[in-house]
């Protein structure tokens, strides 16, 4: 998909954190850019509206361009601090395709590295965080750096409806087992959990981590009231392809216990909620 790149001055790049990230454990979030151009059909930013820090422009036009805070070296000399837990991010993939030509990732990291965190998480799909492996390496000999690599489905054909722009499975399985090869903590995050084989996404989660699993359902009003949840083209998609159980919190139930006890086999646990992210931040 063709997307366009802006890049503005911003008056702020960390934030201290609120619900869901908070209760897991994160003092402050760190988003390097408003927008997201994997544009993942189910994505939960774009409903948050002005409280995911967006502009209408941007939940109109979701994935279709980013804006990359120009000032963010300068903003986190400032605002880094060495007792922070910090979630990069919450509102977009760091190493979203638009990384790629920007390259906005290593000057964030050699200021985190100067100035180190007690906890910093990388939420990502994205293989393009390979680019960075060197400095990543040098980062966890400084803070508790971890990885969580997303990780939605075992099925290629699912990957195709609900995230067209992300890397194939395959690759991202690749790029989890690079990071993990060169020492970095990385955990798999099958979230939100698509239309898949239980038993074998866990399985390929299990076989290129060494952490506990953690996992999400899509959100659906239904158990979550208010607050961000799926974007309605995920909904549209699922109605289209004849997967809207997916969507119901009683089949999600089920899901979640066999994906459960897929790893209870392995010797591992699979978790949920913020109960499962707190694992990124202990
Ligand atoms: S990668 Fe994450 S932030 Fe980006 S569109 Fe997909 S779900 Fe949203």
């Amino acid at each position: 998909m063709p997307f366009q790149i802006f890049e503005a001055e911003s008056k702020s790049i960390l934030s201290k954190t609120t619900g869901f990230i908070a209760q897991a454990g994160f003092s402050h979030s760190l988003t390097p850019a408003r927008n997201c151009t994997f544009g993942c059909t189910y994505c939960y930013v774009p409903t948050m509206g002005i409280y995911g820090g967006l502009k209408p422009e941007d939940w109109r036009r979701w994935g279709q361009f980013t804006t990359f805070k120009s000032n963010a070296p300068e903003l986190l000399r400032r605002q880094l601090g060495p007792d922070q837990v910090i979630y990069c991010s919450p509102l977009v993939d760091p190493y979203q395709p638009a990384e790629e030509q920007i390259e906005a990732m290593p000057r964030i990291l050699d200021e985190v590295l100067a100035r180190p965190p007690k906890t910093f998480v990388i939420q990502t799909r994205g293989p393009l965080i390979l680019r960075d492996l060197a400095k990543l390496v040098e980062l966890s000999r400084s803070t508790h750096l971890r990885v969580s690599f997303s990780l939605t489905t075992n099925r290629e054909d699912v990957r195709k409806i609900f995230e067209p722009h992300c890397s194939t499975i395959a690759c991202r399985i690749e790029t989890m087992r690079r990071l993990r090869d060169a020492g970095i903590d990385t955990f798999a995050t099958l979230a939100p959990l698509l239309p898949c084989n239980p038993e074998k996404l866990a399985g390929m989660a299990l076989e290129v981590t060494e952490r506990n699993i953690i996992g999400d359902a899509l959100h659906v009003r239904a158990v979550k009231p208010r607050g961000a949840t799926t974007r309605e083209t995920a909904i549209t998609v699922s109605e289209r392809h004849g997967v809207s159980d997916w969507l119901d919190p009683a089949f999600q139930k089920s899901i979640a216990a066999r994906i459960d006890r897929t790893c209870t086999s392995a010797g591992r646990q699979f978790g949920t909620g913020p109960e499962g992210f707190r694992w990124l931040t202990q």
